[in-house]
Protein backbone atom coordinates (compact mmCIF):
# COMPACT_ATOMS: atom_id res chain seq x y z
CA UNK A 1 0.00 0.00 0.00
CA UNK A 2 1.71 3.35 -0.97
CA UNK A 3 1.07 6.36 1.55
CA UNK A 4 -1.70 8.95 0.37
CA UNK A 5 -1.02 12.62 0.24
CA UNK A 6 -3.97 15.08 0.60
CA UNK A 7 -3.93 17.63 -2.30
CA UNK A 8 -3.65 20.98 -0.62
CA UNK A 9 -6.88 22.67 -0.37
CA UNK A 10 -6.10 25.26 -2.94
CA UNK A 11 -6.52 22.54 -5.90
CA UNK A 12 -9.96 21.53 -4.92
CA UNK A 13 -11.00 25.58 -5.65
CA UNK A 14 -10.19 25.39 -9.16
CA UNK A 15 -13.32 24.67 -11.15
CA UNK A 16 -14.04 20.90 -11.96
CA UNK A 17 -12.13 20.22 -15.00
CA UNK A 18 -14.96 19.67 -18.02
CA UNK A 19 -13.43 18.70 -20.43
CA UNK A 20 -13.07 15.10 -18.61
CA UNK A 21 -16.31 13.71 -20.53
CA UNK A 22 -14.92 15.65 -24.23
CA UNK A 23 -11.86 13.11 -23.51
CA UNK A 24 -13.66 9.89 -22.43
CA UNK A 25 -16.42 10.46 -24.97
CA UNK A 26 -13.22 11.04 -27.62
CA UNK A 27 -11.43 7.88 -27.04
CA UNK A 28 -14.73 5.85 -26.88
CA UNK A 29 -15.28 7.00 -30.52
CA UNK A 30 -11.56 6.31 -31.53
CA UNK A 31 -11.71 2.77 -30.18
CA UNK A 32 -14.83 2.25 -32.16
CA UNK A 33 -12.54 3.30 -35.09
CA UNK A 34 -14.75 6.49 -35.40
CA UNK A 35 -12.32 9.28 -38.16
CA UNK A 36 -12.33 11.92 -35.55
CA UNK A 37 -12.07 15.78 -37.27
CA UNK A 38 -10.91 17.78 -33.78
CA UNK A 39 -12.09 21.43 -33.68
CA UNK A 40 -11.41 21.25 -29.66
CA UNK A 41 -7.48 22.49 -29.44
CA UNK A 42 -6.72 26.70 -30.17
CA UNK A 43 -3.00 24.71 -31.05
CA UNK A 44 -1.85 25.87 -34.52
CA UNK A 45 -1.77 22.69 -36.72
CA UNK A 46 1.23 24.48 -39.14
CA UNK A 47 4.91 24.69 -38.32
CA UNK A 48 6.74 27.09 -37.21
CA UNK A 49 8.19 29.38 -40.47
CA UNK A 50 11.91 27.80 -41.26
CA UNK A 51 13.97 31.16 -40.67
CA UNK A 52 12.81 30.79 -37.21
CA UNK A 53 13.90 27.23 -36.50
CA UNK A 54 17.24 27.88 -38.33
CA UNK A 55 17.98 31.02 -35.70
CA UNK A 56 17.60 28.23 -32.99
CA UNK A 57 19.40 26.03 -34.16
CA UNK A 58 22.40 28.25 -34.36
CA UNK A 59 21.65 29.45 -31.51
CA UNK A 60 21.32 26.45 -29.66
CA UNK A 61 24.61 25.40 -30.51
CA UNK A 62 26.28 29.30 -29.08
CA UNK A 63 27.93 27.91 -25.30
CA UNK A 64 27.38 31.57 -24.62
CA UNK A 65 23.90 30.24 -24.36
CA UNK A 66 24.02 27.20 -22.13
CA UNK A 67 23.67 28.87 -18.91
CA UNK A 68 21.43 30.88 -16.84
CA UNK A 69 19.63 33.61 -18.75
CA UNK A 70 18.57 36.65 -17.00
CA UNK A 71 15.14 36.30 -15.67
CA UNK A 72 13.80 39.49 -17.22
CA UNK A 73 15.10 38.72 -21.06
CA UNK A 74 18.43 39.66 -22.96
CA UNK A 75 18.66 43.40 -23.37
CA UNK A 76 18.45 42.20 -27.50
CA UNK A 77 15.03 40.34 -26.99
CA UNK A 78 13.64 43.22 -24.83
CA UNK A 79 14.54 46.22 -27.92
CA UNK A 80 13.23 43.73 -30.19
CA UNK A 81 10.06 43.48 -28.64
CA UNK A 82 9.92 47.10 -27.79
CA UNK A 83 10.82 48.01 -31.73
CA UNK A 84 7.96 45.34 -32.97
CA UNK A 85 5.43 47.08 -30.26
CA UNK A 86 6.41 50.68 -32.30
CA UNK A 87 6.15 49.58 -35.51
CA UNK A 88 2.91 47.69 -35.10
CA UNK A 89 1.11 49.36 -32.93
CA UNK A 90 2.83 52.91 -32.11
CA UNK A 91 3.23 52.54 -28.83
CA UNK A 92 6.70 53.68 -27.35
CA UNK A 93 8.23 51.37 -24.86
CA UNK A 94 11.34 51.30 -22.90
CA UNK A 95 13.08 48.33 -23.39
CA UNK A 96 14.78 48.41 -19.83
CA UNK A 97 11.74 48.72 -17.74
CA UNK A 98 8.84 48.44 -19.97
CA UNK A 99 9.29 44.59 -21.58
CA UNK A 100 9.44 41.74 -19.36
CA UNK A 101 10.46 38.29 -21.02
CA UNK A 102 8.12 35.61 -20.33
CA UNK A 103 7.63 31.63 -20.57
CA UNK A 104 4.75 32.47 -23.07
CA UNK A 105 2.20 34.43 -22.24
CA UNK A 106 0.16 31.84 -19.78
CA UNK A 107 3.31 31.38 -16.99
CA UNK A 108 3.10 35.83 -16.83
CA UNK A 109 -0.58 35.86 -16.15
CA UNK A 110 -0.60 33.15 -14.28
CA UNK A 111 1.80 34.51 -12.18
CA UNK A 112 0.68 38.09 -11.89
CA UNK A 113 -1.85 38.02 -9.43
CA UNK A 114 0.90 36.36 -6.69
CA UNK A 115 2.63 39.96 -6.95
CA UNK A 116 -0.61 41.86 -6.67
CA UNK A 117 -3.54 39.89 -4.52
CA UNK A 118 -3.60 39.34 -0.92
CA UNK A 119 -6.02 36.46 0.38
CA UNK A 120 -9.65 37.90 0.03
CA UNK A 121 -8.81 40.81 -2.53
CA UNK A 122 -10.78 40.54 -5.58
CA UNK A 123 -9.75 40.01 -9.31
CA UNK A 124 -12.23 40.71 -12.29
CA UNK A 125 -12.53 37.96 -14.72
CA UNK A 126 -14.33 37.48 -18.10
CA UNK A 127 -16.82 34.64 -18.35
CA UNK A 128 -16.74 33.19 -20.35
CA UNK A 129 -12.82 32.98 -20.75
CA UNK A 130 -9.15 31.85 -20.94
CA UNK A 131 -8.91 29.61 -17.89
CA UNK A 132 -5.92 30.90 -16.63
CA UNK A 133 -7.18 34.73 -15.60
CA UNK A 134 -9.06 32.36 -12.19
CA UNK A 135 -6.36 29.93 -11.35
CA UNK A 136 -3.81 32.41 -10.93
CA UNK A 137 -5.93 34.00 -8.75
CA UNK A 138 -6.82 30.97 -6.99
CA UNK A 139 -3.73 29.80 -6.50
CA UNK A 140 -3.23 33.65 -4.96
CA UNK A 141 -5.77 33.53 -2.41
CA UNK A 142 -7.87 35.81 -4.42
CA UNK A 143 -11.42 35.67 -5.04
CA UNK A 144 -12.68 35.71 -8.93
CA UNK A 145 -15.54 37.76 -9.28
CA UNK A 146 -17.02 37.05 -13.31
CA UNK A 147 -18.18 39.53 -15.64
CA UNK A 148 -20.20 38.25 -17.92
CA UNK A 149 -20.11 38.14 -21.52
CA UNK A 150 -23.10 37.64 -23.11
CA UNK A 151 -24.43 38.09 -26.88
CA UNK A 152 -27.24 40.73 -26.00
CA UNK A 153 -23.77 42.67 -24.41
CA UNK A 154 -21.82 42.63 -27.94
CA UNK A 155 -19.63 40.24 -25.37
CA UNK A 156 -17.94 42.80 -23.76
CA UNK A 157 -17.99 43.30 -19.69
CA UNK A 158 -20.69 45.66 -18.12
CA UNK A 159 -18.30 48.05 -15.75
CA UNK A 160 -21.26 49.18 -14.56
CA UNK A 161 -22.83 46.00 -13.03
CA UNK A 162 -20.07 45.28 -11.12
CA UNK A 163 -21.59 45.74 -6.81
CA UNK A 164 -19.79 49.00 -5.31
CA UNK A 165 -18.38 46.60 -1.97
CA UNK A 166 -16.99 44.16 -5.03
CA UNK A 167 -15.23 46.74 -6.80
CA UNK A 168 -13.88 48.23 -2.97
CA UNK A 169 -11.89 45.16 -2.63
CA UNK A 170 -11.16 44.45 -6.29
CA UNK A 171 -7.19 44.62 -7.60
CA UNK A 172 -6.65 43.38 -10.93
CA UNK A 173 -9.31 43.60 -13.88
CA UNK A 174 -8.02 40.80 -16.47
CA UNK A 175 -9.44 41.43 -20.36
CA UNK A 176 -8.96 39.55 -23.28
CA UNK A 177 -9.40 41.07 -26.74
CA UNK A 178 -8.88 39.91 -29.88
CA UNK A 179 -11.78 37.37 -27.65
CA UNK A 180 -10.92 33.62 -26.63
CA UNK A 181 -13.65 32.06 -26.85
CA UNK A 182 -15.66 34.68 -28.37
CA UNK A 183 -13.63 35.97 -30.98
CA UNK A 184 -15.17 39.17 -30.64
CA UNK A 185 -12.94 42.00 -31.02
CA UNK A 186 -12.76 45.40 -28.63
CA UNK A 187 -14.78 47.91 -30.46
CA UNK A 188 -13.48 51.32 -31.10
CA UNK A 189 -13.57 53.12 -27.86
CA UNK A 190 -13.54 50.62 -25.41
CA UNK A 191 -10.22 50.32 -23.95
CA UNK A 192 -9.96 54.09 -23.52
CA UNK A 193 -13.49 53.48 -21.00
CA UNK A 194 -11.73 50.40 -19.73
CA UNK A 195 -8.34 52.77 -18.68
CA UNK A 196 -10.42 55.05 -17.59
CA UNK A 197 -12.58 52.74 -15.14
CA UNK A 198 -9.21 51.18 -13.94
CA UNK A 199 -8.06 54.32 -13.41
CA UNK A 200 -11.19 55.57 -11.36
CA UNK A 201 -10.96 52.23 -9.28
CA UNK A 202 -7.12 51.67 -8.74
CA UNK A 203 -6.85 48.56 -10.86
CA UNK A 204 -4.32 47.00 -12.30
CA UNK A 205 -5.59 46.28 -15.92
CA UNK A 206 -3.79 43.33 -17.39
CA UNK A 207 -4.83 42.85 -20.97
CA UNK A 208 -4.24 39.56 -22.89
CA UNK A 209 -3.51 40.32 -26.82
CA UNK A 210 -2.56 36.82 -27.50
CA UNK A 211 -4.31 37.18 -30.71
CA UNK A 212 -3.55 40.66 -31.95
CA UNK A 213 -1.78 39.70 -35.12
CA UNK A 214 -4.61 37.11 -35.88
CA UNK A 215 -7.05 38.92 -37.46
CA UNK A 216 -8.79 39.42 -40.87
CA UNK A 217 -10.25 41.31 -43.86
CA UNK A 218 -7.69 44.38 -43.15
CA UNK A 219 -8.90 44.61 -39.82
CA UNK A 220 -5.53 45.09 -37.41
CA UNK A 221 -6.14 45.13 -33.60
CA UNK A 222 -5.10 48.14 -31.62
CA UNK A 223 -3.02 47.81 -28.34
CA UNK A 224 -4.76 48.48 -25.36
CA UNK A 225 -1.45 50.91 -24.22
CA UNK A 226 -1.79 53.08 -27.05
CA UNK A 227 -4.95 55.08 -25.19
CA UNK A 228 -3.30 57.63 -23.10
CA UNK A 229 -2.19 57.20 -19.47
CA UNK A 230 -2.45 53.60 -20.24
CA UNK A 231 0.98 52.83 -19.29
CA UNK A 232 0.39 54.40 -15.52
CA UNK A 233 -2.39 51.28 -14.58
CA UNK A 234 -2.15 48.79 -17.18
CA UNK A 235 0.01 46.10 -18.78
CA UNK A 236 -0.51 43.83 -22.31
CA UNK A 237 0.62 39.92 -22.74
CA UNK A 238 1.82 39.10 -25.79
CA UNK A 239 2.57 35.77 -27.00
CA UNK A 240 4.60 34.41 -29.82
CA UNK A 241 2.77 31.74 -29.93
CA UNK A 242 -0.44 31.91 -31.94
CA UNK A 243 1.46 34.71 -34.67
CA UNK A 244 4.58 32.93 -35.37
CA UNK A 245 3.20 29.02 -34.68
CA UNK A 246 5.41 28.77 -31.79
CA UNK A 247 2.89 27.06 -28.53
CA UNK A 248 6.20 24.57 -27.93
CA UNK A 249 8.25 27.15 -27.69
CA UNK A 250 7.66 29.02 -24.44
CA UNK A 251 7.94 32.73 -25.23
CA UNK A 252 6.05 35.47 -24.54
CA UNK A 253 6.17 39.00 -23.02
CA UNK A 254 4.84 41.63 -21.02
CA UNK A 255 5.22 45.10 -21.73
CA UNK A 256 3.47 48.79 -20.33
CA UNK A 257 3.15 49.67 -16.36
CA UNK A 258 6.92 49.22 -14.85
CA UNK A 259 5.78 49.21 -11.46
CA UNK A 260 3.38 46.20 -12.70
CA UNK A 261 6.28 44.41 -14.46
CA UNK A 262 8.47 45.00 -11.46
CA UNK A 263 6.09 43.04 -8.94
CA UNK A 264 5.84 40.40 -11.61
CA UNK A 265 9.26 40.03 -12.46
CA UNK A 266 9.96 39.97 -8.25
CA UNK A 267 7.44 36.80 -8.45
CA UNK A 268 9.61 35.50 -11.46
CA UNK A 269 13.32 35.71 -10.13
CA UNK A 270 11.94 33.37 -7.12
CA UNK A 271 10.57 30.91 -8.80
CA UNK A 272 11.96 30.82 -12.67
CA UNK A 273 15.18 31.52 -13.94
CA UNK A 274 13.70 33.02 -17.47
CA UNK A 275 13.81 31.30 -21.30
CA UNK A 276 16.69 29.89 -22.90
CA UNK A 277 18.80 31.93 -24.58
CA UNK A 278 18.82 29.95 -27.71
CA UNK A 279 14.68 30.22 -28.01
CA UNK A 280 15.50 34.17 -27.41
CA UNK A 281 16.91 34.83 -30.21
CA UNK A 282 14.17 32.75 -32.32
CA UNK A 283 11.94 34.96 -31.10
CA UNK A 284 14.02 38.27 -32.47
CA UNK A 285 14.56 36.70 -35.75
CA UNK A 286 10.14 36.40 -35.38
CA UNK A 287 10.00 39.73 -34.68
CA UNK A 288 12.70 41.56 -36.92
CA UNK A 289 12.79 38.78 -39.68
CA UNK A 290 10.21 39.20 -42.85
CA UNK A 291 6.28 39.06 -41.71
CA UNK A 292 5.08 37.11 -45.15
CA UNK A 293 4.91 34.71 -42.54
CA UNK A 294 1.86 36.25 -41.13
CA UNK A 295 0.66 37.13 -43.96
CA UNK A 296 0.09 33.50 -45.03
CA UNK A 297 -1.66 32.71 -41.27
CA UNK A 298 -4.10 35.07 -41.80
CA UNK A 299 -4.85 33.79 -45.17
CA UNK A 300 -5.00 30.19 -43.91
CA UNK A 301 -7.16 31.25 -41.44
CA UNK A 302 -9.46 33.36 -42.79
CA UNK A 303 -10.24 30.45 -45.87
CA UNK A 304 -11.12 28.33 -43.28
CA UNK A 305 -13.25 30.47 -41.36
CA UNK A 306 -15.17 30.98 -44.48
CA UNK A 307 -15.47 27.42 -45.40
CA UNK A 308 -17.35 26.80 -41.61
CA UNK A 309 -19.10 29.81 -41.41
CA UNK A 310 -20.54 29.44 -45.30
CA UNK A 311 -21.51 25.83 -44.34
CA UNK A 312 -23.27 26.21 -40.85
CA UNK A 313 -24.87 29.37 -41.82
CA UNK A 314 -26.80 27.75 -44.96
CA UNK A 315 -27.37 25.05 -42.40
CA UNK A 316 -29.24 27.70 -40.49
CA UNK A 317 -27.00 28.15 -37.03
CA UNK A 318 -26.33 31.08 -35.39
CA UNK A 319 -22.97 31.93 -36.09
CA UNK A 320 -21.23 35.32 -37.03
CA UNK A 321 -17.56 35.81 -38.99
CA UNK A 322 -14.93 36.78 -36.56
CA UNK A 323 -12.59 39.70 -37.85
CA UNK A 324 -9.92 37.56 -35.63
CA UNK A 325 -8.42 34.48 -33.58
CA UNK A 326 -8.58 31.11 -35.34
CA UNK A 327 -12.23 30.36 -33.26
CA UNK A 328 -15.83 30.86 -34.51
CA UNK A 329 -18.31 30.91 -31.55
CA UNK A 330 -21.51 28.32 -31.98
CA UNK A 331 -24.74 29.19 -30.79
CA UNK A 332 -26.13 25.30 -30.38
CA UNK A 333 -29.05 24.47 -31.69
CA UNK A 334 -32.41 24.48 -30.02
CA UNK A 335 -33.10 21.59 -27.64
CA UNK A 336 -29.32 21.32 -26.82
CA UNK A 337 -27.19 22.68 -23.98
CA UNK A 338 -23.44 23.45 -24.99
CA UNK A 339 -22.27 20.06 -23.41
CA UNK A 340 -25.27 17.55 -24.81
CA UNK A 341 -24.11 19.12 -28.00
CA UNK A 342 -20.49 18.62 -27.77
CA UNK A 343 -21.21 15.21 -26.60
CA UNK A 344 -23.66 14.60 -29.70
CA UNK A 345 -21.27 15.90 -32.17
CA UNK A 346 -18.34 13.89 -31.17
CA UNK A 347 -20.58 10.42 -30.20
CA UNK A 348 -22.35 10.45 -32.96
CA UNK A 349 -20.49 11.79 -35.97
CA UNK A 350 -16.79 12.14 -34.91
CA UNK A 351 -16.78 15.86 -34.25
CA UNK A 352 -14.95 17.64 -31.35
CA UNK A 353 -15.35 21.21 -30.38
CA UNK A 354 -15.10 22.49 -26.71
CA UNK A 355 -18.75 23.16 -24.87
CA UNK A 356 -18.69 27.17 -23.85
CA UNK A 357 -19.32 26.17 -20.49
CA UNK A 358 -15.86 24.94 -20.26
CA UNK A 359 -14.78 28.70 -20.18
CA UNK A 360 -17.16 29.92 -17.82
CA UNK A 361 -21.04 29.41 -17.15
CA UNK A 362 -22.01 32.34 -19.44
CA UNK A 363 -20.64 30.27 -21.91
CA UNK A 364 -23.88 28.44 -21.99
CA UNK A 365 -25.30 28.15 -25.33
CA UNK A 366 -22.38 28.31 -27.45
CA UNK A 367 -19.49 25.63 -28.54
CA UNK A 368 -16.31 27.23 -29.96
CA UNK A 369 -14.93 25.29 -33.18
CA UNK A 370 -10.76 26.22 -33.13
CA UNK A 371 -9.67 26.36 -37.08
CA UNK A 372 -7.22 24.20 -37.06
CA UNK A 373 -7.58 21.68 -39.72
CA UNK A 374 -7.08 22.53 -43.54
CA UNK A 375 -10.52 22.97 -45.25
CA UNK A 376 -11.06 19.71 -46.70
CA UNK A 377 -11.75 18.39 -43.40
CA UNK A 378 -13.69 21.66 -42.29
CA UNK A 379 -15.55 20.89 -45.20
CA UNK A 380 -16.26 16.94 -44.08
CA UNK A 381 -17.36 18.15 -40.74
CA UNK A 382 -19.85 20.65 -41.89
CA UNK A 383 -21.38 17.79 -44.50
CA UNK A 384 -21.39 15.27 -41.81
CA UNK A 385 -23.83 18.12 -39.66
CA UNK A 386 -26.31 18.53 -42.92
CA UNK A 387 -26.15 14.84 -43.12
CA UNK A 388 -26.83 14.45 -39.04
CA UNK A 389 -29.94 15.35 -36.55
CA UNK A 390 -27.56 17.56 -35.26
CA UNK A 391 -28.54 20.93 -37.37
CA UNK A 392 -31.18 23.50 -36.57
CA UNK A 393 -34.43 22.48 -37.32
C1 LIG B 1 -3.09 30.68 -26.42
C2 LIG B 1 -3.48 31.75 -25.42
C3 LIG B 1 -2.53 32.34 -24.58
C4 LIG B 1 -1.14 31.96 -24.46
O1 LIG B 1 -0.34 31.31 -24.84
P1 LIG B 1 1.19 31.13 -24.52
O2 LIG B 1 1.51 29.99 -25.40
O3 LIG B 1 1.31 30.79 -23.07
O4 LIG B 1 1.87 32.40 -24.87
C5 LIG B 1 -2.91 33.38 -23.76
N1 LIG B 1 -4.16 33.81 -23.75
C6 LIG B 1 -5.11 33.27 -24.51
C7 LIG B 1 -6.47 33.82 -24.46
C8 LIG B 1 -4.80 32.21 -25.36
O5 LIG B 1 -5.78 31.66 -26.10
Amino acid sequence: MGRSFALAQRLSKLPPYLFVEIDRLKQEAIRRGMDIINLGIGDPDLPTPPHIVRRMQEAAADRRNHQYPSYEGMLSFRQAAAEWYGKRFGVTLDPETEVLSLIGSKEGIGHTPLAFVDPGDVVLIPDPGYPVYQAGTIFAEGVPHFMPLTQQGGFLPDFRAIPADVLRKARILFLNYPNNPTATVAPGTFFAEAVAFARKHGLILCHDAAYSEMAFDGYLPESLLAVEGAKEVAIEYHSLSKTYNMTGWRIGFAVGCREVLAGLGRIKTNLDSGVFQAVQEAAIAALKGPQDCVDEMRATYRERRDALVDGLSALGFAVNRPKATFYVWIGVPKGHTSASFASALLSGIGIVMTPGTGFGRHGEGFVRAALTVDVPRIREAVQRIAASNLKPQ
